[in-house]
């Protein structure tokens, strides 16, 4: 989403051209950012001018995570470090619990500090809690003042725990397969019927080949046209400097 559609609340040129084309394609939107609710990004998608989606088109890691635990274990104690939107989707299918969690959840946002990260240390070394990552992303992008900004993303906020406790967690978001497999199944279709459209190699682009989608990068976001693309990824199918000239590739 962020990278391809918009950046932060600026939509990206053609966007919405984008969307009008597709309007009548089977797809959805997944993304690795757990701070916003499904619901949030159909709203924030609707007042930049986008044609708002579906709720069940939005998968964010935040509610894949919530859903996964679900069926890992129903009605599942947590303790969870992050940002709002974390929370909100682990109430619908869990129960925080401090005293004896089953899970200790890592997303993104505000919520980590010297009390919750002993408490995350206790809960999986003492009381044999699972480690759980939203997300695997080291930092994110966002704004500040107007200007581009760095924020410290799932990965490097799950690092701190790593290293008090040697514990490695299990990773929801791209580019495990996890956050794919729902969007297939939320429109029931094959992997290899599926072209995935993402702006970073090493997340939306290697995740979705790893399972068999065919890709197609965008260097409208993390990855600037020009850049070489790393030797050691997944090749995209497709590589276009943005969503114009994917737009005029579909239409060709
Ligand atoms: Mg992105």
């Amino acid at each position: 989403m962020d990278g391809v559609l918009y950046h932060g609340d600026t939509p990206i040129a053609d966007a919405f051209a984008f969307m009008e084309t597709i309007a009548d394609i089977p797809h959805c939107f997944i993304t690795n950012n757990p701070i916003k609710l499904p619901e949030q990004i159909v709203e924030k998608m609707a007042r930049m001018g986008f044609s708002a989606p579906d709720i069940e088109q939005i998968i964010t890691s935040g509610e894949a995570t919530a859903q996964w635990l679900n069926q890992q274990k129903p009605n599942f104690r947590y303790f969870a470090i992050g940002a709002e939107g974390l929370h909100k989707s682990l109430q619908k299918y869990g129960t925080e619990d401090m005293d004896d969690a089953d899970y200790v959840v890592i997303g993104e946002g505000a919520g980590i500090d010297y009390q919750t990260l002993s408490m995350a240390i206790n809960l999986i070394i003492k009381g044999q809690a699972q480690l759980i990552s939203t997300n695997p992303d080291n930092t994110v992008d966002a704004t500040r003042r107007g200007e581009h900004w760095i924020l410290p993303g799932g990965g490097a906020l799950v690092a701190p725990v790593i290293a008090a406790t040697g514990v490695k967690p299990t990773t929801i978001g791209k580019p495990y397969p996890l956050l794919y497999e729902m969007a297939l199944k939320r429109i029931n279709l094959a992997a290899r019927d599926c072209l995935m459209i993402g702006d970073r190699p090493d997340t939306d682009i290697q995740g979705a080949a790893s399972i068999g989608m065919r890709t197609a990068l965008v260097r409208t976001g993390r990855f600037l046209p020009g850049e070489k693309y790393p030797d050691n990824l997944y090749k995209p199918d497709i590589d276009n400097n943005s969503l114009t000239e994917l737009l005029e590739l579909i239409q060709a």
